[in-house]
Formats: C-alpha cells, sequence, structure tokens
C-alpha cells in the first residue's frame, strides 16, 4: 500500500496510513482519513482528536494497542483536511476491506459520517444511525460521532457515550454467547 497511487490522494502525502493496533482485535475503530499530524507521523488519530478517543476508549475498559485496531477509510492525508471523495474512498475501499477480513473483529465502530457512509453505503446522517446496532456483512457495526466532531460540539458527547455503552453491552454480549457450551 506504501506506493499506491490508486487516487489523486497520494500527490500530497507524506506517509500512508495504514492503520495501528493489536492485529487479532475484538474492536475494529473506523475513522475518515489521516489528518496532518496523522500524516506526519505515520499512526491514525493522533494530535486532540486521538486524546478523546483514546479517552473512549478507556470508558469502555479498552486501550489502543489492546484489542482493538484503529484505522480509516482513506489511507491518505486529503489537502486541507477536506473530507475524502467518494471517488477517492472508493479506490482505498479494498484495503480496508481487507483489514477487516483479516483482523476478523467482533464489532466495528465507525466514528463519523465518512465511515458511516463509506461502510453501510448510506448518505444517512450519524445522528439517524447512531444508537443501534447495524450488520456488515455478519460483523456488528455502531455509527456514533467522530472525535474530531465531539471536539467542537461538546453537547453531542452525551450521545457519544450511550453509544460507546450500548458498544460495550453489546460485546459483552457477543463474548458471552462465543463463551458458551453449544
Ligand atoms: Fe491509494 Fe488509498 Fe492513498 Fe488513494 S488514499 S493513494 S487509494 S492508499
Amino acid at each position: 500500500m506504501r506506493g499506491c497511487t490508486a487516487c489523486p490522494l497520494y500527490a500530497n502525502r507524506k506517509q500512508t496510513v495504514f492503520g495501528v493496533g493489536d492485529e487479532r482485535a475484538d474492536w475494529l475503530f473506523v475513522g475518515e482519513g489521516p489528518g496532518a499530524e496523522e500524516d506526519a507521523r505515520g499512526e491514525p488519530f493522533v494530535g486532540q482528536a486521538g486524546k478523546l478517543l483514546d479517552n473512549m476508549l478507556a470508558a469502555i475498559g479498552i486501550k489502543r494497542g489492546n484489542d482493538v485496531y484503529i484505522a480509516n477509510v482513506v489511507k491518505c492525508r486529503p489537502p486541507g483536511n477536506r473530507v475524502p471523495e467518494a471517488s477517492e474512498a472508493a479506490r482505498c475501499e479494498p484495503f480496508l476491506t481487507r483489514q477487516i477480513a483479516l483482523i476478523q473483529p467482533k464489532m466495528i465502530i465507525a466514528l463519523g459520517k465518512t465511515a458511516a457512509s463509506n461502510l453501510l453505503g448510506t448518505e444517512a446522517s450519524v445522528g439517524s444511525l447512531r444508537g443501534r446496532l447495524h450488520d456488515f456483512h455478519g460483523t456488528a457495526l455502531l455509527v456514533t460521532y467522530h472525535p474530531a466532531y465531539l471536539l467542537r460540539n461538546l453537547p453531542d458527547k452525551a450521545k457519544a457515550w450511550e453509544d460507546l455503552c450500548l458498544a460495550r453491552d453489546t460485546m459483552q454480549r457477543l463474548k458471552s454467547a462465543q463463551a458458551a457450551p453449544k
């Protein structure tokens, strides 16, 4: 993927940002695309939004690198941190699809509209998709707000907290069902 030139985003990147974390994780968090700091460091969700994501992970009892993998819809930084074009996301989709296939998470958390749109194939708003479980080819998927959005819209943090509680409870249920004698 490092040499990928499949979409125009390759032209402005310092490096591709593939993802980070436990490759056998039960949790997969998917964001939009790398920002300036991520582009420089080669890791998704660093900086203020990354700190908030780490706090969100802590709220459900997990931490970066341990049973969680973090990735983005596009692996190269969109100029000026704009939203990736649909054609760019479509070009990059095979990488995320492969990541999901290899990690085999029990649950995917789509952070923000770009992740939700691309994973669920809908243009519906985060507000209308959050708060309930979706299905991604047999894997539970939950939509919540992107940490960068939450930094600008503090009142919605309470809704994100509700989503994380639902995610945590669902994960417990999934693990119990797996552990139950057949
Ligand atoms: Fe390739 Fe994805 Fe980067 Fe586009 S964003 S150049 S498809 S790795």
